[in-house]
């Protein structure tokens, strides 16, 4: 595998030609975030680095509200994920630096904490068991009564009864992360390829690049998955590697804040208001991001009355006063959802070809340890110990036994039974970003 210095002018990779020798290192398959940072970090550790993607810089990213939350995101049976999350919010403001300096972009990440709040007696007790569950891990979280959460938040309804404070659960701005993702591959040397990945291509057992949908072919050592809930449907990958993804819609609503009104919010605010959750996120430029939606309709991106109107009638009982704000987007996205709800990263049972997909509701917070883990994964062909639980191997067949992910326990759930709290694909399981 060749290699050479970021930055160094070897080749037309910026161009979107092929290195000479006519081989990538390292093929990745979507420019969403997952796709971007696994190019960046892949061209940073010297690899000639492809991205094929025919609008790289989009996908749910575009619609998602950015919150880093590790533990106000925390679901029963999802123990392991949360090791994942923690570990990659850790890694957030490293992270940053590093990006913002790379791309000369601001980022929008804002270190300003969660508050969960209740409003009846049922959200009160649902909130005291999380506060346990979450203290029984080590994990840091503050209960509030509802006066209190009012004197950090005066614009919560007087209904709040009480809340979780989260100081350690952040928010970044996932469009100017994506941005800065491009930037920053561009600057790598990241050669794109803006077109679509219409089929991989083998040779004999292994993956060697792919088609694209004008017929051009890319030869590549090693070729990334990384094309979010599309991932399980590119021809040509071998049935028993493809990954389980599905999409899972969800749709958000954007206001402003005007200047005479801000502060509106200072930090995430959260809530179940009728059994579903519903949170605010306001960002420094004045956005407020409402969110969202959660709905398994295939490939669907329909923003609908229902879903705006859903939105707006639950974040008004947690914040009134949204019904002064100009609303100025509404808009709808695809989480690459997995049966465990955790990622996929690493080498398949298909060598050549690794996977990074699988996000679900956390692609944004973990970002920064995704392009860590997918680099080692590239260059050394092995997973580093804190991602091995996301191997995509767990839901592979074993040789002649048919399929039985069920058997191995799972990243998403550290005891997996149907219907159990935290399974995937429950209608009872409402997820939050
Ligand atoms: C409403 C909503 C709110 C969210 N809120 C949060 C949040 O608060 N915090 C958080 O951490 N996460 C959140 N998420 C989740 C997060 O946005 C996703 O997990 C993450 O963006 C997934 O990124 P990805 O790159 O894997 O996939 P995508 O963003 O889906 O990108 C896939 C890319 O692959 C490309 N592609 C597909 N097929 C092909 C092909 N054949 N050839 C070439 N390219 C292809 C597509 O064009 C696309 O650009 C939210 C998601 C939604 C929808």
């Amino acid at each position: 595998m060749s290699r050479h210095a970021p930055g160094h002018d070897d080749g037309p990779h910026t161009s979107g030609g092929p290195p000479p020798g006519g081989r990538y290192d390292a093929l990745v398959i979507g420019g969403g975030i997952i796709g971007l940072v696994t190019a960046w970090r892949a061209a940073q550790r010297g690899l000639r680095t492809a991205l094929v993607d025919p609008a790289p810089g989009g996908g749910a990213a575009w619609v998602a509200a950015g919150m880093l939350a590790a533990v106000t995101e925390l679901h029963y049976g999802e123990q392991t994920l949360l090791g994942l999350n923690m570990a990659s919010a850790r890694r957030y403001p490293d992270f940053v630096a590093e990006l913002e300096e790379a791309s000369g972009q601001d980022v929008g990440h804002r270190a300003c904490g969660t508050l969960a709040v209740a409003f009846d007696a049922d959200d009160r007790a649902h909130l005291r068991e999380l506060h346990t569950f979450q203290q029984g891990l080590g994990l840091e979280s503050e209960w509030m009564t509802g006066r209190e959460c009012r004197r950090l938040e005066p614009m919560l309804s007087p209904g709040v009864h009480g809340g979780l404070r989260v100081a350690g659960d952040h928010q970044v701005d996932p469009r100017r992360l994506t941005a800065a993702l491009l930037t920053a591959c561009e600057r790598a040397g990241v050669a794109f390829h803006r077109d679509r990945a219409e089929r991989l291509l083998l040779d004999g057992d292994r993956a060697t690049g792919v088609e694209l949908s004008g017929g051009t072919r890319l030869a590549a050592e090693r070729t990334v998955l990384a094309a979010g809930s599309l991932s399980g449907r590119l021809a040509g990958v071998p049935e028993d590697v493809l990954p389980p993804v599905r999409p899972v819609k969800g749709q958000v609503v954007r206001l402003s804040v005007p200047e005479r009104y801000a502060p509106f919010l200072s930090r995430t605010v959260r809530a179940v208001v009728r059994g579903g959750p519903v949170y605010l996120v306001p960002r420094e430029n004045g956005e407020l991001v409402i969110g969202a939606t959660s709905e398994e309709l295939g490939w669907d991106t329909t923003v609908t009355a229902g879903g705006v109107y859903e939105l707006l009638r639950d974040a008004h009982e947690v914040v009134p006063g949204i019904t002064e704000l100009p609303l100025v987007e509404t808009c709808a996205g695809l989480r690459p959802g997995s049966p465990d709800n955790a990622p996929l990263l690493g080498p398949t049972a298909l060598p050549g070809l690794l996977l990074a997909t699988g996000h679900f509701r956390n692609g944004v917070l973990l970002t920064p340890i995704t392009g860590d883990v997918m680099a080692e994964a590239l260059i050394s062909g092995e997973l580093p110990p804190e991602a091995q639980p996301f191997t995509p191997q767990r839901f592979m067949a074993p040789p002649n036994t048919g399929p039985a992910p069920a058997a191995t326990p799972s990243p998403g759930s550290a005891a997996p039974s149907p219907g159990a709290p935290g399974a995937a694909h429950s209608p009872a399981q409402e997820q939050h970003t």
